[in-house]
């Protein structure tokens, strides 16, 4: 599968995502634990956006 690297705004790192990730997806930077929520741009392009700026509520 192949995957896509986005530069992880909290310590610089490289976040890896699938290339078929779907929007809303959650993924974790390996190197300093941030999370980030998937945003398919419309170009395609793969974005992140923090998800601790997002108040949604996943149950538990
Ligand atoms: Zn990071």
């Amino acid at each position: 599968m192949k995957k896509v690297e986005v530069e992880c705004e909290q310590c610089g790192g490289q976040v890896q995502v699938p290339k078929d990730v779907i929007a809303g997806e959650i993924v974790g930077c390996k190197d300093c634990g941030s999370e980030y929520e998937v945003v398919i741009g419309a170009q395609g392009t793969i974005e992140l956006k923090s998800a601790e700026q997002v108040g949604e509520d996943w149950g538990e």
